[in-house]
């Protein structure tokens, strides 16, 4: 093909892939215009993930009439005039990109009203190009509604995920914001349902408590008290604020820490690891506190330009920034001063559940199936074995036909219990063991796009969750083989997985019910214990390895040991 200059529509469906990746990056778009307008309300509308419709309502300062328009052109904007500008950045937007990026990969209708105006206007853009354009009234705000996403692109189209997935990820990016801004009053909405609302008192707490739940909101400390940015003290020491966890809540990703650099939302792999420091020796390997960090830093200290997408930034000085978050985590920690008012938070949060209808109190209210021991496939590869003992607590020795063998004890047992998960999903009744007391199950607006996509999975393996309010679930039932085991920490596990598809979670959950359930290295078992377990292992398909694919034993042969004795 010889070269030649693209046409404009072309160059604009590009450059918008850069700024609009999914539903969830429109409505952060979207969100941080109504932030960067001074907004105190934000309300999110969204149907079918976001692809059919997303309605962003604020009360923000609005777009004068006869700039209307010119806000749906490349590079239009009110945030920056200058390349010195650039270098002072504090509102979220100044690129110019979002409403004409998005207007060329959707249907955009905008109404808005600015102060000091009789009326405000009307705008449909169809196509990137403006289509109709009228007065009507309004408050004073603005209304910006998207539709069908990525329509004229069936290929972007294809790309996106489930409903669920896009859903998660459009809660999460409000949930960050609500964070953010605590003094902003955020609902959020997806098919009907509100999600998400914050009351934008001004208190982070609040906006924990309603993102995080009552559970983490309870037990975060504050960081950094009210010691704010105060300008060129110290060079360019980083104002931190914010709250983390205390050591008795944790998480089994990284995925609830949460960084903003003046009031931006950002990822940074630098700021987890600086918390994270902040912990060492504190939690259990593989578990991750959760965590809400305010820098404050002059805008000079930090690149925000670095990305079309705003989220990535880059220090002038990493170093510093790494200590200070490290420090005042690390204080918070050591003061373990909660967090003041939490209590009354708490209370009134008592308060608002208690005028929810009474729920009977359930005993075992599913049947205990007993299941039928069929005959088994017998394993091809282990014969039968005669237990010696048990080392380090963690390993059982024993003698085969040939030779020696140590047994993994949980990998082995998480093999069997697999297998037989597995084989009981296939019956029309798993046992299931009712709870004495039903258990209050608190998720994140992230997690609960997730649990709602996998309810029934859930529930085929013998969780009985019903909604209970708010947010929060109860749990009545749970598979008996996770009885008075750490089922909650495996829920969470689940719902905080990236998410795949149907038949992935099954495995998943498959694969964690085993490995929860199974016993864990360090524990003592009795002679019995050791034969039944071994017994077990005969029996399974595959039981040289766990189902997370490591092996369960070591076999060392007759032959090697002669060997290693010099025998032969
Ligand atoms: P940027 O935010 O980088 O300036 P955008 O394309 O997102 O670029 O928006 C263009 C301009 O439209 C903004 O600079 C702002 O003046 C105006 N604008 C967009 N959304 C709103 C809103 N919700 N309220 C008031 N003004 C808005
Ligand atoms: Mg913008």
């Amino acid at each position: 093909m010889p070269i030649k200059v693209l046409a404009k529509e072309l160059v604009s469906q590009i450059a918008a892939g850069e700024v609009v990746e999914r539903p969830a990056s429109v409505v952060k778009e979207l969100v941080e215009n109504s932030l960067d307008a001074g907004s105190s309300q934000i309300s999110i509308e969204v149907k079918g993930g976001g692809a059919s419709l997303i309605r962003v309502t604020d009360n923000g300062s609005g777009i004068p009439t006869v700039e209307v328009a010119l806000a749906f052109r490349r590079h239009a904007t009110s945030k920056i005039g200058s390349i010195s500008d650039l270098n002072s950045i504090l509102s979220l937007g100044f690129r110019g990109e979002a409403l004409p990026s998005i207007a060329a990969v959707a249907q955009v209708d905008i109404v808005t009203s600015a102060a000091g105006e009789p009326a405000g206007s009307y705008l449909a853009i169809r196509d990137g190009v403006v289509t109709s354009q009228a007065s009507q009234g309004r408050s004073r705000g603005a209304t910006v509604t998207v539709r069908n996403l990525f329509r004229s692109l069936p290929a972007r189209l294809k790309f996106l995920k489930s409903r669920s997935t896009e859903n998660s990820h459009i809660a999460n990016v409000v949930s960050q914001y609500a964070l953010a801004f605590p003094e902003v009053k955020f609902t959020l909405s997806i098919d009907g349902r509100t999600v998400l609302r914050t009351p934008g008192s001004g208190h982070l707490i609040d906006s924990v408590l309603q993102v995080h739940g009552l559970e983490v909101a309870r037990n975060m400390l504050e960081v950094g008290g009210d010691r704010q940015w105060t300008g060129g003290v110290a060079g360019s020491s980083p104002g931190v604020t914010g709250m983390v966890s205390s050591p008795e809540v944790s998480r089994s990703s990284r995925r609830h820490l949460s960084f903003f650099v003046n009031r931006r939302w950002v990822s940074s792999r630098m700021l987890a690891w600086a918390v994270e420091e902040a912990y060492h020796g504190l939690l259990m390997t593989g578990k991750h506190p959760v965590a809400i960090i305010n820098l404050t830093l002059p805008p000079e200290e930090v690149d925000i330009n670095i990305h079309p997408r705003k989220s990535e930034v880059k220090f002038r000085d990493e170093s510093a920034v790494f200590a200070a978050v490290q420090k005042a985590a690390r204080q918070a920690l050591v003061k373990l001063t909660p967090v003041p008012k939490i209590e009354a938070v708490a209370t009134a949060y008592r308060e608002t559940s208690k005028r929810r209808p009474p729920l009977p109190v359930s005993a075992v209210s599913h049947p205990t199936a007993q299941l039928p021991l069929g005959p088994e496939t017998p394993a091809a590869s282990l014969p039968v074995l005669r237990v010696l003992g048990q080392l380090l607590a963690s390993y059982i020795i024993a003698e085969g036909p040939d030779g020696l063998y140590l047994i993994d004890q949980h990998a082995a047992h998480e093999r069997i219990l697999f297998e037989k998960i597995k084989k009981q999903k296939l019956q029309p009744e798993i046992e299931v063991q009712g709870l004495l007391e039903p258990a209050v199950f608190e998720v994140s607006p992230q997690q609960e796009e997730v649990l709602k996509a996998y309810y029934e999975d859930l529930a085929q393996f013998g969780f009985s969750i019903e909604p209970f309010g708010a947010r929060t679930y109860l749990v009545r039932t749970v598979p008996a083989l996770l009885y008075e085991k750490d089922w909650q920490g495996m829920v969470t596990e689940l719902l905080d997985l990236p998410s795949g598809d149907k038949a992935d979670f099954s495995e998943k959950l498959t694969v964690s019910m085993a490995c929860h359930s199974a016993v864990r290295a360090g524990q003592k078992l009795s002679g019995d214990e050791m034969r039944e377990l071994l017994r077990q292992l005969e029996q399974v398909s595959l039981p040289n390895t766990c189902p997370h694919g490591r092996p369960t034993m070591v076999h060392i042969t007759s032959e090697e040991l002669k060997r290693e004795f010099r025998r032969v």
